[in-house]
């Protein structure tokens, strides 16, 4: 098993020391080749789950009353800070909803993923250029930028389409056993979303594990094999048979839930 999420609680607590649960009871399993979606409202605690994964949200404000996560069986929760940032970026790659939070402003493209190489593969620095350009021209799709171009950009000389496929790059490029995609194209416009999606489907490699967040039940009909719904904390109800769900959800909510997206699809 890729990914194990075993009864795991999340809160955070304020400067006032009150605590909220942002997840409860949260069991999930994500074995290599699957593409698990999670979907739910904004707020239902879809971003807190997943980012727990990676041990991403800061703490404070965040912290884990209970439960553990396993990454093939290594406990992400309990494990040293030097053995996870190995795992960042090599075994666990993310994509984040809006590339601005993760890129840095001051450096260009193609430096950002040659540092991401170096940090991670022990190959010369030629190498990682090569390396950079070659991912670059992967997710290029069909934009007119050629990869050299590209690579000697700053972040904001980019349209949001465009540092989206940069963060792509950076979190496939090293062949990641887990990809944490959360709001993946939430940011782009409808064209420019389904050229990205169509993007992850075709690099994510046939033997790792994708955790796909989206509010988008759209989004998840494409790509999940399978789904879980979550509300207030959480998961409300699973499947391992997506078509199977869209056509009988079970719970009121998950039925609520596809009764809009598909009025949406009608008009
Ligand atoms: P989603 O990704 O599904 O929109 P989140 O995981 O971001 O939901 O949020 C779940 C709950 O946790 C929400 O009630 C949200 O207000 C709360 N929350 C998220 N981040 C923080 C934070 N840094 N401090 C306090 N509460 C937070
Ligand atoms: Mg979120």
């Amino acid at each position: 098993m890729l990914l194990r999420i075993e009864d795991l609680d999340v809160s955070y607590r304020n400067d006032e020391g009150e605590v909220t649960a942002a997840a409860r009871n949260v069991n999930l399993t994500l074995e290599r080749g699957e593409v698990l979606g999670i979907v739910g409202e904004s707020g239902s605690g879809k971003s807190t789950v997943s980012l727990s994964v990676a041990r991403l949200l800061p703490s404070p404000p965040a912290f884990y009353p209970k439960g553990k996560i396993f990454l093939d069986d290594e406990e992400i929760l309990s494990m040293p800070l030097p053995r996870l940032r190995e795992l960042r970026g090599k075994k666990i790659g993310v994509i984040f909803q809006d590339p601005m939070d993760s890129l840095s402003p001051l450096h260009r493209i193609g430096d950002q993923l040659v540092e991401t190489v170096l940090l991670h593969e022990k190959v010369s620095k030629q190498a990682a250029r090569d390396m950079a350009l070659e991912w670059l021209g992967k997710v290029r799709g069909n934009s007119t930028m050629d990869p050299v171009t590209w690579a000697k950009a700053y972040p904001h000389e980019l349209s949001g389409g465009m540092q989206q496929r940069v963060m792509i790059a950076m979190g496939l490029m090293l062949g990641p056993d887990l990809v944490i995609a959360d709001e993946p194209t939430t940011a782009l416009d409808v064209t420019v979303q389904a050229q990205v999606l169509k993007l992850m489907k075709d690099l994510h490699q046939a033997n790792s594990g994708v955790l796909l967040i989206t509010h988008d039940l759209g989004v998840v009909s494409q790509m999940a094999t399978k789904l879980a719904v979550m509300k207030n904390g959480r998961v409300i109800e699973t499947s391992d048979d997506p078509a199977a769900f869209f056509a009988h959800p079970t719970h009121p909510y998950s039925q609520s839930l596809v009764g809009e997206a598909k009025k949406m699809e009608l008009e």
